[in-house]
């Protein structure tokens, strides 16, 4: 990881000190428990490695939406719980995310123990990146460390504004997470082979532009792939067509034309009557869809023909579903493409939440060089653009 561009944590001097570490905390709730605490694990080695140094960490998340309110439902609590569990160590939970009493407990944490502040956006001025906030996060800690990957790509007060107010370093998380995909783009082993999929273009256009000038092919599937197919003049029937995605697939199509990169589209389709597991089904050779009909899937030759090129692959990175996956009917193109993945020889990296989610359902993610935890931040990165929240940190 000798490329790295910023400051690192490993080389950070933190004994005695405070330090306020950003992580990637926003999970799943389910009646008021963790249901997915995967993040949480992600964060673990950083926050395991400032405990060791006798750094007292100071961790600050996000958790869902609040939108600048109080909103107990979205209380850092069953994370904290969560958190000590896995920690195996207590973990102390201040009543707000600044101001005087948290200030007080952040001036008495000991060496070596954990203080979770409330959800950050609480406050209105985390997504308004508002200095004042900055400031009241900044006064809590001597550094500041940010290893939240995914809200990397977000200028807010915790993730970019505190940046500029405290000596800044990533953490063990973000600087992987860079490492992994930033090697995809820049220096794959060939080839390389990128299969992209789920519901809008408009998502990921910025995705297939780059990899039309970097990969050597490029395999789309899921609902995106009726953007490519209307700008082909053919028929969608009643499938999910993002109409602003018609115009960026005509380019993306024209793009392919001179490129050296290969752009493949579905052969064959598995068409269901409505967005529902009871529908009527059908498998159709070719991929006109008639009225009355979606294309929910992608069909068995598609799907055979996706997975060899898996195969074949130095580099495989794959981001967004095949098809409709959570409705079961219509989850074999995805579970193709995910076990070829798993089984795959080269190198492996899977971004995007509900990618991911289908990684982990079909217990396939242990299989994986590297799960991403950023959706949005995986593409801004993979997309070649900066990330404000790694920007703001010390250069290396
Ligand atoms: P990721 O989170 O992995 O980046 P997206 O969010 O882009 O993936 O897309 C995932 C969603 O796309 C899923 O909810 C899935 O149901 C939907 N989807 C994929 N293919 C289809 C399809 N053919 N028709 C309707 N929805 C689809
Ligand atoms: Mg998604």
């Amino acid at each position: 990881m000798s490329d790295f561009p910023k400051a690192s944590v490993r080389d950070a001097d933190v004994a005695g000190r405070r330090v306020l570490v950003r992580v990637d905390f926003n999970v799943p709730l389910d009646n008021g428990r963790v249901a997915d605490d995967t993040r949480i694990r992600a964060a673990l080695p950083t926050i395991e490695l400032l405990r060791e140094r006798g750094a007292a960490a100071i961790l600050v998340s996000h958790l869902g939406r609040p939108k600048g309110e109080v909103v107990p439902e979205l209380s850092m609590k069953p994370v904290g719980e969560r958190l000590a569990e896995l920690l195996g160590a207590p973990v102390e939970q201040a009543p707000a995310v600044v101001g005087e009493d948290v200030e007080t407990l952040a001036a008495g944490l000991s060496p070596g123990r954990v203080l979770l502040l409330e959800n950050v956006r609480f406050e209105p001025g985390e997504t308004e990146n508002d200095p004042k906030l900055a400031a009241a996060l900044a006064r809590l800690a001597d550094l500041y460390v940010n290893d939240a990957f995914g809200a990397a790509h977000r200028a807010h007060a915790s993730t970019e504004g505190v940046a500029h107010r405290l000596p800044g370093c990533a953490g063990l998380l973000l600087e992987r997470e860079v490492t992994e995909l930033s090697r995809v783009v820049e220096s794959p082993r060939r080839p390389l082979v990128v299969v992209l999929g789920g519901a809008k273009v408009s998502d990921k256009v910025g995705v297939i532009d780059r990899f039309l000038e970097v990969a050597d092919r490029i395999l789309i599937g899921g609902a995106m792939c009726f953007s490519f197919f209307r700008a082909q003049g053919i028929a969608t029937g009643d499938s999910l067509v993002e109409e602003e995605g018609v115009k960026l697939a005509e380019g993306a199509l024209r793009k392919a034309e001179g490129a050296a990169c290969e752009l493949t589209l579905p052969v064959d389709l598995m068409l269901g009557e409505e967005f529902d597991a009871a529908t009527e089904r059908r498998q159709v050779d070719g991929v006109e869809v008639p009225d009355g009909w979606m294309g929910l899937d992608v069909g068995r030759r598609t799907a055979a023909a996706y997975a060899e090129a898996i195969g074949a692959a130095g580099t495989v990175l794959w981001n967004g579903p095949m098809g409709a996956f959570e409705l079961e009917p219509f989850a074999a193109g995805t579970r193709a493409v995910a076990e070829a993945v798993a089984a795959a020889p080269g190198t492996t990296v899977v971004g995007g939440g509900d990618s991911v989610a289908a990684l982990h359902e079909f217990g396939l993610a242990g299989q994986v060089d590297w799960v991403s935890t950023g959706g949005g931040a995986s593409l801004e990165l993979l997309e070649g653009r900066k990330l404000p929240g790694m920007e703001a940190l010390q250069d290396a």
